[in-house]
Formats: C-alpha cells, sequence, structure tokens
C-alpha cells in the first residue's frame, strides 16, 4: 500500500472518529434531566400543596360551622325554656340568635363554594399526575434508547482507535507528521485526485505531478499542499 494510501485510510479512520466523538457529546446532552419533567413535578406539587390548603381551609369552615350550630342549640334552648322574661334580655337573646343564624348561612355558602374548588383541585391533581407518569415513562424509555446507542457509539469509537493504531505502527512516521501538520491547518490532509484534478482545492494537476502521484512517494498538491492520493 502507497504511502498516500495508508494516510487516505487514516484520515478516514480520523474523520469516523471524530463524527462518532460529535455523536456521543450529543448523546451526553440529552442525557440526564428533563426540563419538560422537572417543570411538570413543580406543577404538581404546587396543586398538591394548593389542594391540601384547600382542604384545610374546609376543615376549619366545617369547625366552624359545628361551633355555630351548638351555640345556636343553647340560645335557641334559652329562648323557648321560658327562663327568660325580661324583654330586653329576651330582644337581646333574640338579636343573638339572628346574628347567629346569618353567620351560618354565610360560613355554609362559603363551605360549598370551597367544596367546589376541593373538586377542581382533585381533578387537576388526578391530570397532572397521570401527565407527569405518561412523561417519565417516555422519558425513561428515551433514556434508555440513548444509554443503548451511546454503548453502541463508544464500541465503535474503541474499534476506530484501535484500528488507528494498528495503521499508525506501519506508516513512516515522517508522513505522519505532514498529515497531521495538514490536518490541523485545513482539516483533510489527504486529496483524492479525480480526472486530474485536485479534489482538495479543485485544480487540475500538472502532468508530472500526476506521474509523482502515482508512484510510491509522498507527493503535495502544489497548489493546495494536500497530500495527493490516487485510488
Ligand atoms: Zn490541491
Amino acid at each position: 500500500m502507497s504511502v498516500a494510501n495508508q494516510l487516505y485510510r487514516l484520515q478516514e479512520i480520523d474523520l469516523a472518529i471524530e463524527s462518532s466523538e460529535q455523536t456521543l457529546s450529543q448523546i451526553a446532552s440529552q442525557l440526564g434531566e428533563s426540563k419538560t419533567v422537572v417543570r411538570a413535578q413543580t406543577e404538581l406539587t404546587l396543586e398538591n400543596q394548593r389542594l391540601e390548603e384547600l382542604r384545610h381551609q374546609q376543615r376549619s369552615t366545617e369547625w366552624e360551622i359545628d361551633d355555630l350550630v351548638a351555640n345556636l342549640a343553647v340560645a335557641e334552648k334559652k329562648l323557648y325554656s321560658g327562663e327568660i322574661r325580661n324583654p330586653k334580655e329576651l330582644a337581646n337573646l333574640q338579636h343573638e340568635i339572628e346574628g347567629l343564624r346569618a353567620r351560618r348561612s354565610q360560613v355554609e355558602d362559603g363551605v360549598l363554594a370551597i367544596m367546589e374548588q376541593v373538586e377542581t383541585a382533585t381533578a387537576s391533581v388526578a391530570s397532572r399526575g397521570s401527565e407527569l407518569e405518561t412523561l417519565e415513562a417516555e422519558r425513561r424509555n428515551q433514556q434508555q434508547q440513548l444509554s443503548k446507542d451511546m454503548e453502541q457509539v463508544k464500541t465503535k469509537l474503541a474499534d476506530l482507535n484501535h484500528k488507528r493504531q494498528l495503521l499508525l505502527t506501519r506508516i513512516d512516521t515522517q508522513a505522519v507528521e505532514v498529515y497531521n501538520g495538514l490536518r490541523r491547518q485545513k482539516g483533510t490532509a489527504v486529496a483524492k485526485v479525480e480526472q486530474g484534478m485536485c479534489c482538495g482545492c479543485r485544480i487540475s494537476l500538472p502532468i508530472n505531478e500526476l506521474q509523482r502521484a502515482r508512484s510510491d512517494s509522498l507527493v503535495r498538491c502544489s497548489s493546495c499542499g494536500r497530500v495527493l492520493f490516487l485510488a
């Protein structure tokens, strides 16, 4: 195999390594926490807190109703017992009872409104919960697939690196140095020659350059400096 052919193979391996490394970093950036899942978790937590607060409000309002009912019963019992004869006291008691009744009906309306809110919040917690479950399941599948892909790419990379090492032991070290310098400068170090033209710079090569490129020696394009490779 000519030196140019060896370098061309080395370049193919290096380009494949580059692309695999890019794939790896893309996969790595997709692994880990998902913003969508985190947002859904936060929303569910907030909705649960709201539901808890509403239930607490409901309970304390219900206790208030219990107290009002008990107080009313005591006051009404007193009123109908006939114990109180003093008109002013009677009027006061009646006034107290009216006040308690008004407050009870007000608080009862309030508790109904709270119960409606509890119902809405309960439904919202349930739907957000199942939405989150779906999102998490999707995410798990996606992460599993990404991990599998990552393993495959890593295996491929190890294989490519192994091939590279093997190939390097067979290539002349000076040629490798030229190759490395050109790779750093131009990205591609070796250019194919097609129809008498350097594929690196698209310039037609002089006949003598073409002839030299056909030999085993390392010939570089007089225009772009890349190593010429005739397939
Ligand atoms: Zn060229």
